[in-house]
């Protein structure tokens, strides 16, 4: 039996939500625990709650509407995404998936029949990391990966902390964390970057989701007149942080059309046009969807860092952030979307998530897949982040119906 979808519902709905914290010039900026998540969450709660389901929030903020099924004994199949938004970010990131899920709850109902196990539609708190970081908090707390207590107590740039925002709107539920079983999970949600749009291809099925390693770095020299040091005296460390930076671009380059490899942010001290910079701090990403390869270009940069630092004669200090390891999803899950898709009519091909997700928490407890679908150029945490309304009603056509299957499971 096959599904069909409302599109001009789903669309009406994306336009409504995306008046939530909308900025100027047609993006978003709905952080964690603000007014506009607010407003997103009241309408959500609003929308489920007509269609029947019950609501239940978690101490991290986390929304859950369950629709019943037939036996509500068994685990139940969840769905979901994030709807907080980057600082000037898309309408789409986070939302379409909330939003392509709760389409698919009204779908379903509108069959007249009931699923076997309940479904339950999911809104996380928190996973941009913008405001709170870092990024995944609410998925992090609900699947044991972080405490709930840190959860609360983080604080944002303006020392707000989460536990107080939370409870001003609304939102610091009692329903306990992580307290059930659950048969499977699914998300959909946009690309983010460029190739389902290029290949012409509507459907990505997300196998796998890259390993991620994070460093700060620092470079220290000297600081010195820069009319009257000689470039050989010099302990320059902008100088040293310029080759480290075009050396972390290689190692990217050396692993293949899969490797990541990122320099995004730096703080140069004293920061003075005529004086030789005497400290560099600065981020490194490495992001891979092979372990062995994570840990060779981890090698590389530490190689490399370290003759940079000689040949220059800085101090070297390499400080790891954080380490996430590459993620492959669910066999049963992903065959449930291909087969999906295909009986649907669609095309699709297998592509890797190079951003974290919640759903790569999710699969740690339960079996998980993602569903991808393009977006306009690749362009995504922007204001211009765009999608068709076709690519929208693909999307979820195929959720819902995967859906359908997984909640008739045994
Ligand atoms: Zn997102």
């Amino acid at each position: 039996m096959q599904i069909p979808i409302n599109s001009e519902r789903l669309a009406t709905w994306q336009q409504q939500f995306a008046e939530f914290g909308k900025t100027a010039a047609g993006g978003i900026t709905r952080l964690a625990l603000s007014d506009a998540d607010k407003s997103a969450r009241d309408l959500f709660v609003q929308l489920t709650e007509q269609l029947g389901c019950t609501i239940s929030i978690d101490a991290a903020g986390n929304i859950f509407a369950r629709l019943r099924g037939s036996d509500s004994s068994l685990a139940p199949v969840l769905v979901g995404s994030h709807g907080d938004s980057q600082p000037q970010g898309g309408r789409f990131d986070g939302m379409y998936g909330v939003l392509a899920g709760l389409e698919a709850l009204y779908s379903i109902k509108e069959q007249h029949t009931t699923t076997l196990r309940d479904i339950v539609l999911v809104m996380w708190t928190g996973e941009e990391g913008s405001r709170f970081a870092p990024s995944m908090l609410g998925s992090g707390v609900f699947t044991g990966k972080f405490a709930l207590d840190e959860v609360l107590a983080k604080t944002d740039a303006n020392g707000i902390i989460f536990a107080d925002e939370a409870k001003r709107i609304g939102y610091a539920g009692n329903g306990s964390i992580a307290d059930y079983q659950i048969h499977a999970s699914l998300e959909i949600h946009i690309e983010q970057g460029p190739i389902l749009e290029t290949e012409n291809i509507p459907i990505g099925v997300v196998n796998k989701a890259m390993g991620q390693k994070w460093y700060e770095i620092t470079l220290t020299g000297m600081a010195a007149h820069a009319g009257t040091t000689p470039l050989d005296f010099r302990r320059d460390a902008l100088l040293g942080f310029a080759k480290a930076t075009t050396a972390i671009n290689q190692i990217g380059q050396k692993h293949g059309n899969d490797a990541r490899a990122t320099v995004g942010k730096t703080n140069v001290q004293p920061n003075s046009s005529n004086v030789v910079a005497s400290q560099v701090t600065f981020s490194v990403e490495f992001r891979h969807p092979s372990q062995t390869a994570l840990e060779d270009m981890d090698n590389e940069l530490r190689t490399s860092f370290a003759n940079i630092a000689a040949q220059n004669n800085l101090q070297l200090n390499i400080k790891e952030l954080f380490s996430f390891a590459p993620i492959d999803f669910n066999e049963h899950v992903l065959d449930i979307i291909r087969q999906t898709t295909a009986e649907l009519g669609y095309q699709q091909q297998d592509i890797i998530s190079g951003a974290g997700h919640d759903s790569c928490y999710l699969n740690e407890i339960t079996k998980t897949a993602m569903i991808f679908i393009p977006c306009k150029d690749g362009i995504s945490h922007n204001e211009l982040e765009d999608i068709t309304d076709e690519w929208a009603t693909i999307g979820a056509h195929v959720l819902t119906n995967c859906l359908n299957k997984l909640a008739n499971e045994n």
